[in-house]
């Protein structure tokens, strides 16, 4: 099969490779669609190591239908269309037993310690097919549209740890296709009121044209007036930070209102240090939280809300790439001069 074969930092090559040998209980699908995350390029760039091995195939937001499976396999049989979930919990440790199977501490991922879906096809093994990591997906949405179901967990899970209520004023920094998920997310659990504060012009029509209340220009306008103006100096109910940049983490405690919450969303490298307020943060009783990955739960959630139009993802998709030119949508989405890239096999 064709694959794009991740070959060390900066290094990543199409290939013909063999396809997958199934074992027993294992499903072969045939990928539709697969979308290149922020960790993938961060993986490509050698800044994220974790659960990475060389080679390897990248590739865990996507979507397909299910050519092949190894023996019968109980609720799922050839030509299902399906998503799945690629974090793999093992269910049993401290985490998984606590209500935090995305941070479980055995935590094997499609993507990562399996291959993963820049390819034509992608190999479900058996134990993400017994933990219900598959799920059947409607053949009328559109595969490119139901691979959105893992970075949408992704944040669902974010806005759990920082949870938006009926009439909040959200900040969200960055207009990537994260930031605007979050943004979509938002609004949908009732927030007053968006601001979203984005350097790049496409992006910031694009946070408009889907809803954002107020947006930004932070290289011409300050972001702290216009959010301090809006609340009457009172601040954000929620910051969410949806770009790694830790040297901004510090600035986002002055947006935030007494009582409310910092998310750091987005991914940051091994090592990155920021210094923040001390100050501020225990006598204003701020809290920052984390996020990664997401639930078999927030997966489920995910899809509803895509199959449901719920969450429109139609207009986050800029640019589609076949296998062979995936070197080249690397560097489009890296470039900054895109939403989300999709493969399409
Ligand atoms: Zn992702
Ligand atoms: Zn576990």
């Amino acid at each position: 099969m064709k694959a794009l074969i991740f070959e060390g930092p900066n290094i990543i090559n199409f290939k013909n490779v063999n396809t997958p040998k199934l074992q027993d209980g294992d499903i072969l699908v045939e990928v539709k669609a697969c979308l290149i995350c922020g960790t993938d390029i961060r993986i490509y760039r050698g800044k994220k190591t974790k659960g990475v091995r060389i080679p390897s195939i990248l590739g865990h937001e996507f979507s397909g239908v299910i050519v092949d499976t190894g023996g019968k396999i109980d609720g799922f049989k050839v030509g299902d269309a399906v998503s799945v979930a690629p974090v793999i919990p093992c269910l049993a440790c401290y985490s998984c037993r606590h209500g935090y199977e995305n941070l479980c501490l055995n935590r094997t991922a499609i993507g990562y310690e399996y291959d993963g879906a820049f390819a034509e096809y992608v190999r479900i093994p058996k134990v993400a097919v017994e933990t219900g990591n598959v799920y059947h997906i409607s053949a009328e949405v559109p595969f490119e549209y139901i691979a959105f179901a893992e970075p949408i967990a992704c944040c669902i899970n974010g806005q759990r740890n920082s949870p938006i209520k009926l009439g909040d004023v959200v900040v969200i920094i960055g207009a990537g296709p994260i930031g605007l998920i979050h943004m979509l997310l938002a609004k949908a659990s009732g927030a007053r009121t968006v601001i979203v504060s984005e350097p790049n012009e496409i992006r910031r029509n694009l946070a408009k044209e889907l809803g954002a209340d107020i947006v930004v220009d932070p290289r011409i306008e300050k972001l702290n007036d216009i959010v301090m103006d809006y609340t009457k100096g009172i601040g954000a109910d929620v910051v969410i930070m949806a770009i790694g940049i830790s040297s901004l983490v510090n600035q986002t405690i002055d947006l935030v209102r007494k009582g409310g919450t910092i998310n750091l969303f987005a991914g940051f490298s091994i090592g990155d240090m920021s210094p923040v307020d001390v100050n501020k943060i225990h006598y204003n009783e701020i809290k920052i939280v984390g996020t990664s990955a997401s639930t078999r739960k927030d997966h489920q959630l995910a899809l509803n809300l895509i199959q449901n139009k719920r969450i429109d993802v139609s207009k986050l998709i800029s640019h589609r790439y076949s296998l062979d030119n995936a070197v080249e949508a690397f560097n489009k989405a890296e470039s900054g001069e895109c939403m989300k890239v999709a493969i399409i096999p």
